[in-house]
């Protein structure tokens, strides 16, 4: 069976003394649950939260990483370097990287690299803005984003990717889509898998759905055959909202 998991993306968000305590509001939470718990802060703060976490099964991701392995790229952080920091997973390719720093699939597609190069999990957003789905071009946009940013890999990579399925037009605005809207697309994207490798591959990869996903409507949404779980924005930010919806399995 394939990984439950809920991630909480921090965003920009929290100094340190924040993180540190919402992090340890989570660790004392952590009890007895059925997925997997990520958390991802800035970067300043992971390796404080790593050894915060030390000895809960809470892991750290980080929220981007570099194209490139080292050298002369200011203001850029490495998989390597996030990797030696004790961080097990990287965010590539939300929907805010694409739309405010033009990040294309193709750049995505080297990050998907560095981090699996590095022995970290990337975990892949794809989704459609909102006029692409009304123009009937959602399903389109998301088989070019994974096509093009996940399907170069070799089958022994693509089993270590996860993909987080966040309609734009979810993300942040209290509209969640439908659970036969989410169903729909998460099924969508693990046949395209399927196709592309086998589906044996295809049933082995967690598909996360992202965009306002909180505790009222997580345990509908995660009980779809083909969600595997949340990549989780607004609501990850206070521990009683976060471990709600970790408990929605
Ligand atoms: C996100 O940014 O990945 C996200 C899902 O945000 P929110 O939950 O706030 O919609």
């Amino acid at each position: 069976m394939r990984d439950k998991i809920v991630a909480g993306n921090w965003k920009m968000n929290k100094n340190l003394e924040e993180a540190l305590q919402l992090v340890n509001e989570l660790k004392v939470a952590n009890v007895d649950l059925t997925p997997k718990i990520i958390v991802i802060p800035s970067f300043p703060f992971i390796n404080s939260i790593v050894n915060t976490l030390e000895n809960s099964p809470i892991k750290v991701g980080a929220q981007n990483c570099s194209t490139q392995d080292s050298g002369a790229y200011t203001g850029e952080v490495s998989a390597s370097m996030l990797k030696s920091v004790g961080a097990q997973y990287v965010v590539v390719g939300h929907s805010e990287r694409r739309s405010y720093f033009n990040e294309q699939n193709e750049g995505l597609a080297e990050k998907v690299n560095q981090c699996l190069s590095n022995g970290l999990t990337p975990i892949y957003c794809c989704g459609e803005l909102l006029e692409e789905r009304e123009s009937n071009n959602h399903f389109k946009i998301v088989e070019s984003q994974i096509n093009e940013g996940l399907f170069n890999l070799s089958e022994s990579k693509m089993i270590d990717t996860v993909i987080a399925y966040e309609p734009v037009w979810a993300i942040g605005t209290g509209v969640t889509a439908s659970p036969d809207q989410a169903q729909e697309m998460h099924a969508f994207i693990r046949a395209l898998i399927a196709q592309k490798y086998n589906q044996q591959v295809a049933d082995s990869i967690s598909i996360l759905y992202g965009g306002s996903c909180n505790p009222k409507n997580a345990k509908e949404l995660f009980s779809l055959p083909d969600v595997d779980g949340g990549l989780i924005g607004g609501a990850s930010l206070k521990s009683v909202d976060f471990m709600a919806i970790a408990n929605s399995f």
